[in-house]
């Protein structure tokens, strides 16, 4: 299909359509706080509440595919042992996801279709519909032009550029078509607005080279393997408070925990999972009480292992970071941000 526009004022007539059929979530802004404005994804109940000129939001979307917690099935013993599907399938529209958050959940889907197939994030991911939004604005900490996210050309149901009078709007699958068809009022582009597409999103990415690697981004996996004994590992491991917020604001950190809830009658109960995170300090303790990964530095390093070799060369083919900078701008001393650790690294090597 080729590109069409949808002008600024009818914006809101296909925000509303899509509120009108679908449970709609997006971004909104939250006015300011410690680390300036903030924004979150959130149920959209009126077209003004949709904010799609943000820098990055607090939390990324990720919640919509794997919740904080969610219950796997529910099951009962005693002499009529059974269980019961938990399968979520509800239908929903998730409008302004910036190209890097794309990306990571193009990674997630890798991550979770490879081995034993994940039944509870693939329905999920089937039910829902992606918009995905170029940004106009970079946050302070984000790196993703480094990472090879600044734009997409798939991951998406419909993309859209700000072209300042209107949007253009890409489409990635039959369902953003449907979606267009039915919910929006569209024209095709002309050629002139075509190249302003070009040209802006080249600019997007000249944007967000304001920081970055100082190498090129395949090099990481080679860059840890020389890095293994690196002192900056201690060295930052110090002051990490074992908080675990470098992983839950991270688009690509996916770990979870498993449990069963029984009820008082000790015969129902539900296997529960939720989110957890490889900088807590009980994240590698297993059954018998030994903990595997029991300092802070052996915790702290493991963490850019997984993202920048572990996944790379068991799922991914890519380093599991998309530069978002969330990590960095959360951790309270500061010692979170990929983009500063690889490049000393880098340094210390040369
Ligand atoms: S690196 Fe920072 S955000 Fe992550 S656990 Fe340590 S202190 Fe918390
Ligand atoms: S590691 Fe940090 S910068 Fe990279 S994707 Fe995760 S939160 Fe974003």
């Amino acid at each position: 299909m080729a590109l069409q526009i949808i002008e600024k004022s009818d914006l809101a007539f296909f925000v509303q359509n899509l509120m009108d059929h679908f449970q709609l979530e997006g971004v909104q802004s939250k006015g300011q706080s410690v680390y300036g404005q903030a924004f979150f994804y959130g149920t959209i109940r009126s077209p003004a509440e949709l904010c799609l000129d943000f820098d990055c939001t607090v939390m990324p979307p990720k919640k919509y595919f794997l919740p904080p917690q969610e219950a796997l099935f529910r099951f009962q013993t005693g002499p009529s042992p059974a269980c019961f599907e938990c399968r979520p399938n509800k239908p929903l529209v998730i409008f302004g996801i910036h190209p890097y958050d794309l990306k990571a959940i193009s990674q997630m889907d890798r991550v979770f279709a490879a081995g034993t197939p994940d039944p509870h994030y693939l329905a999920r991911r089937e039910a829902t519909i992606l918009i995905g939004i170029d940004p106009t604005h970079v946050a302070p900490r984000s790196f993703w032009a480094s990472m090879e996210a600044a734009v997409v050309s798939s991951g998406f149901d419909l993309m859209m550029t700000d072209l300042g009078a209107n949007y253009i709007v890409e489409t990635g699958s039959e369902k953003g078509k449907a979606l267009l068809g039915d919910y929006a009022k569209v024209r095709p582009a002309t050629s002139d607005e075509v190249r302003q597409r070009v040209s802006q999103r080249s600019h997007i990415a000249d944007m967000g080279q304001k920081r970055g690697l100082t190498f090129p981004k395949r090099e990481i996996p080679i860059l840890l393997q020389h890095s293994l004994t690196s002192p900056l590992w201690e060295e930052n491991a110090t002051k990490c408070l074992s908080c675990g917020t470098c992983n839950l604001v991270c688009p690509t950190c996916y770990c979870f925990d498993v449990w069963d809830d029984m009820e008082l009658n000790l015969t129902q109960g539900q296997r529960l999972r939720r989110w957890d995170g490889c900088l807590l300090s009980d994240f590698a303790r297993v059954a018998t009480g030994e903990n595997f990964r029991g300092t802070r530095t052996s915790r702290y390093r493991h963490r850019f292992y997984r993202k920048g070799q572990y996944l790379f060369f068991g799922i991914l083919d890519d380093v599991a970071c998309v530069g978002c900078g969330r990590c960095a701008a959360f951790c309270l001393p500061d010692i979170a941000d990929p983009v500063e650790v690889f490049n000393r690294l880098k340094e210390k090597l040369n």
